[in-house]
């Protein structure tokens, strides 16, 4: 008889979900319970399994909150105090769930929450659920066990095989929903290519040891497959407990975490904005150069027609003629259509072409009055 799978709802996969690593979360009754206490979250870049303790009713309800309180209480992006910080948001709304009567008394929960991205990992550990890494097709522990035959293997009073059976070894030391002083573990690791990252409930540690979840590990490339596959196992060695088991595969390098996008785009709006400013100076520089080299006609106050570097009028409040030369010649003695000419400030390409046709101007009203109107030219400057 097959193990009944538990509901969609505690159980994902992830291939290439935007920036993100792909990942197989999975989550399973086992052979043995009659419900699943476990409760797994897969919501990239954050990944947790909690395993509930406290028997029927209880269990699955410590675990429930503690991980909808972790969703909602978990940075946007990898920071290891602030996830920390959640996992013990998670162990408040415990105790106050207990306070305000929800679950059962003594209720509680291991945690085990994941954050990785653009190539970090941190984790927040509580309990006896398990963090692993595979690198170079060898397994490493992450986390530490909270439990007493993890105690009694690190003093050395029994062997790690002798643990994993013990009759205590689902005993464990410290647990979300009892202490508000919670202690929880850190640990950050930096993630390669190629790396990939376990999680899982005691109900695959207890059942399969580390060579065989290694063997698996390495035999099935698909996050997916090794997944249900460890699940597999883990039934096949008795299934006494609910099993939980994500899988993430680290396949690049670096991918762009949010931080990474938001820099980028900055990037691209500070090459707009010199682009922008470039385009701006090249059109004010032309202008200048067109405006200086250009020449026309004006009248002056004294009515003596003036000759004028730049152009007539102004661009943003900033006078286009860069310089002014009275001449010796008064408007009124030109011909009449000169004399409109000359009011209209004809423009010239230089001071040269200018001065040339004042020139002509004071020599038609000269013929045509018989006068001499005075020597056209520019024998001063004006300020
Ligand atoms: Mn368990």
């Amino acid at each position: 008889m097959s193990p009944r799978v538990s509901s969609l709802r505690l159980t994902a996969s992830g291939r290439r979900q935007r920036s993100h690593y792909p990942f197989s979360a999975q989550t399973n009754i086992g052979r043995q319970r009659t419900i699943n206490e476990d409760s797994i979250l897969a919501l990239p870049p954050l990944f947790a399994v909690a395993d509930g303790l406290g028997g029927h009713e209880a269990g699955e309800v410590a675990s429930a909150l503690a991980i909808d309180t972790l969703r909602d209480h978990a940075p946007r992006a990898v920071d290891t105090p602030a996830l920390v910080r959640a996992v013990q948001a998670a162990n408040n709304a415990i105790i106050k769930g207990i306070e305000a009567g929800i679950g059962h008394d003594g209720m509680g929960c291991t945690m085990t929450a994941l954050m990785v991205e653009a190539g970090k990992a941190s984790i927040a550990q509580v309990g006896d659920s398990r963090a692993y890494l595979l690198r170079g097709r060898q397994l490493t522990q992450i986390t530490e066990d909270h439990s007493v035959v993890a105690a009694m293997l690190r003093s050395g009073h029994i062997t790690s095989e002798e643990a994993r059976v013990h009759p205590q070894r689902s005993v464990i030391t410290r647990a979300l929903g009892s202490d508000p002083e919670l202690i929880v573990d850190r640990f950050e690791i930096d993630v390669l290519r190629g790396d990939r990252l376990l999680i899982c409930s005691d109900g695959l540690t207890s059942m399969v040891d580390d060579e065989h979840i290694t063997t698996i590990l390495n035999a099935r490339s698909d996050p997916h497959q090794a997944a249900l596959d460890l699940i597999a196992a883990a039934n096949k060695a008795g299934g006494t407990d609910n099993i939980s088991v994500i899988v993430i595969d680290i396949d690049e390098d670096q991918p762009q975490s949010r931080t990474h996008r938001r820099s980028r785009l900055w990037l691209w709006i500070l090459i707009w904005i010199v682009l922008v400013a470039g385009l701006i100076a090249a059109v004010a520089f032309g202008v200048s150069r067109y405006t200086r080299s250009a020449a026309y006609l004006d009248v002056g106050r004294n009515g003596l027609v003036t000759v004028n570097q730049g152009v007539p009028g102004s661009i943003l409040g900033f006078s286009l003629t860069y310089a002014s030369e009275e001449s010796t010649i008064t408007v009124a003695d030109l011909t009449a259509a000169d004399q409109s000419a000359v009011r209209a400030r004809p423009t010239y390409p230089s001071l040269d072409k200018a001065r040339r046709d004042l020139e002509s101007m004071a020599r038609r009203a000269k013929s045509f009055s018989g006068q001499d109107p005075g020597t056209p030219g520019m024998p001063e400057s004006t300020p």
